[in-house]
């Protein structure tokens, strides 16, 4: 029967699919889709960890017998026999055969995967006995995905990003639309599936901000967050429709829906087609302002979609993908330079603005790790962004001569984020002499930097002057200023209620910010989600910014919002706004 699961539209779009679900599973978990030609590797895998398991199995039962202890621990030896029969049961091994052979998951997704066909199995049956075996079944999984832990797959990507081949090939399976549905994803695994088969994304928790929900949108593909139980409701292989305008999952649609939902998506379609023409022309605002229009990029082949959405560079490079679900081996100096310079070569001579890394909150490092883990009380307020690379000094001068470096080849901005203290700046210029003067001792070529600062915490945006003074630019990074201001975690779907970019206190410090900048010349952008959302294009022009930074897939709307836009006369509009007491209502007008 047809039921619809509500959420955050975060990204925009319909789709059409089945449905994987990837179970959470105590034990961390990669998701990757294998190559044809590794399936085989996958299956031994599979066999080598299942025979470990039930030989350790054999072995517990052995020591049992020869102690004599077999009688004193009746309960134990019943335990062993119920996960051997489980680990010989076809349903098990065969299930997860399945999925590695018709879809192409590594082993260890392919066992979640099973593990949660055969978890709701259990749960409807009406023994309680049988009904309890699914702790038996769970506790078996965990100890094969130990093994295999020990013995890595002879594909897995090495990298955030999966090898091009590895992730695209899916066999063949290929024509079947497939929507993922998980609890929760990190923004690393994110990163993995970009290249890969999902043509749609739904998570339980998340919000409109959280990194989860920009890398869906990077990848321009409908999704929605914080749909709750949405991973414990929708089954695997259940058909689904996502719609990413509405934030909703319909499931298991009638026929008369799948029609409606048919005739969105023509329309989405046309529409974007529509905007496609807008590529070239100039983001001119009706009264003559140029208006700049960035992207905001997760990886060097992120370039692609920017020249093609006619961005004028980047402006947004958040370069901790490179350094993330990686089991905290970072990317050394040659390869960040490399990484920079692909970037920088990639947008031909348009500038890139590249943000030296920013872990931590929900962008952790190392999912166990405990350097900027996730593992803190207050993630979001502790050492997270320039914080933790002013605590790892050698880290953090090498990322420095990368792109300075990369700065020889084309212009280059480096942007620092989440920076609060006058100590931090200082440290942070200090650190930069400190990469030109190694980099000139080597004798290697460098270039000069625009430098920037990120303005995300309100303290930044109460003392722009102190800014002003030691940046040739700033950026307003609008979804953690809205996070620190009000005080409401971006990533918590509990609170995305309350997450409101119009609060006036927000628009209050986005304002001073701009007007500060303008009125001494220095270049300000904003390159939070905010400046992709056509509904504040206006409201942010109205108060003076002329440079936006967004995901490609948002530049041409955007555009067309500026083309129907007169700047002169949004202002005193802008300024009732940020007056009122609830600005929302008046941006309806
Ligand atoms: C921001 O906070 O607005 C921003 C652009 O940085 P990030 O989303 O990566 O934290
Ligand atoms: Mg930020």
């Amino acid at each position: 029967m047809s039921f619809s699961v509500h959420g955050q539209a975060v990204s925009r779009g319909i789709v059409i699919g089945r449905a994987v679900v990837v179970a959470s599973s105590r034990i961390d978990v990669a998701h990757y889709i294998v190559a044809a030609d590794q399936i085989g590797a996958e299956l031994v895998r599979l066999c080598q960890a299942r025979d470990a398991v039930a030989q350790e199995i054999v072995r517990v039962q052995h020591n049992l017998g020869e102690l004599g202890t077999h009688d004193a621990h009746p309960e134990l030896s019943a335990v062993l026999d119920v996960h051997l029969m489980l680990l010989q049961d076809d349903t098990l091994i065969g299930g997860v055969t399945h999925w590695i052979n018709e879809r192409h998951y590594n082993a260890e997704w392919a066992l979640t995967t099973q593990l949660e066909v055969i978890a709701r199995q259990f749960d409807e049956m009406e023994d309680p006995y049988l009904r309890e075996r699914k702790a038996d079944l769970e506790q078996l999984v965990e100890r094969m995905l130990r093994s295999m832990r020990g013995a890595a797959s002879p594909v897995a990507p090495a990298k955030a990003a999966p090898q091009k081949g590895a992730a695209t090939d899916v066999g063949p399976h290929a024509d079947v639309p497939l929507v993922l549905i998980a609890h929760d994803l990190a923004p690393a695994d994110m990163l993995q599936f970009k290249q890969s088969v999902f043509v749609g994304f739904v998570t339980d928790v998340g919000g409109k901000t959280s990194h989860t929900a920009i890398v869906a949108r990077s990848m321009d593909i409908p999704a929605v967050v914080g749909a709750r139980t949405a991973s414990q409701l929708i089954a695997p292989e259940d058909w689904v429709i996502v719609d990413g305008d509405a934030g909703v999952v319909v499931v298991d649609p009638s026929p008369a829906l799948l029609t409606d939902y048919g005739f969105k998506r023509q329309q989405g379609e046309q529409q974007r087609e529509h905007l496609a023409r807008l590529k070239n022309t100039p983001a001119v605002t009706l009264d003559g302002q140029k208006i700049e229009l960035l992207a905001n990029i997760e990886q060097p082949a992120d370039v692609a979609a920017a020249l093609k959405a006619g961005a004028v560079g980047v402006g947004l490079f958040r370069t901790e993908f490179m350094f993330m679900g990686r089991n905290g081996k970072l990317p050394d100096e040659e390869e960040q330079y490399q990484a920079y310079l692909s970037a920088v070569q990639g947008m031909q001579g348009l500038p890139v603005t590249i943000r030296t890394v920013d872990v931590g909150a929900d962008k952790p490092l190392e999912r166990v790790g405990t350097r900027a883990g996730d593992d803190h009380l207050n993630p979001a307020l502790g050492l997270r962004a320039i914080r933790w690379s002013l605590s790892e000094p050698l880290m953090f001068l090498q990322q420095l001569r990368a792109i300075l470096r990369a700065a020889a080849h084309g212009a280059v901005s480096l942007l620092v984020p989440m920076l609060a203290q006058a100590s931090e700046i200082h440290q942070t210029l200090e650190l930069l002499a400190r990469a030109r003067a190694q980099l000139d001792e080597r004798a290697q070529a460098y270039g000069s930097v625009r430098l920037g600062a990120m303005i995300e915490v309100p303290a930044a945006a109460l003392t722009i002057p102190l800014f002003l003074r030691h940046f040739d630019f700033l950026s307003i990074g609008t979804n953690d200023l809205i996070q620190y201001t009000l005080a409401v975690d971006r990533s918590d779907e509990a609170v995305s209620h309350l997450y409101n970019p119009v609060h006036p206190a927000v628009l209050q410090l986005i304002a001073s910010t701009i007007a500060q900048c303008n009125a001494q010349g220095k270049g300000v952008s904003v390159c939070g989600e905010m400046a992709g959302d056509v509904s504040l294009t206006r409201l942010l022009l109205g108060l003076g910014l002329r440079s936006f930074s967004m995901h490609p897939a948002q530049i041409l709307a955007v555009k067309q919002q500026i083309l129907r836009s007169d700047s002169s006369r949004l202002k005193a509009w802008a300024h009732s706004v940020l007056l009122a007491e609830e600005p929302a209502a008046l941006m309806a007008d």
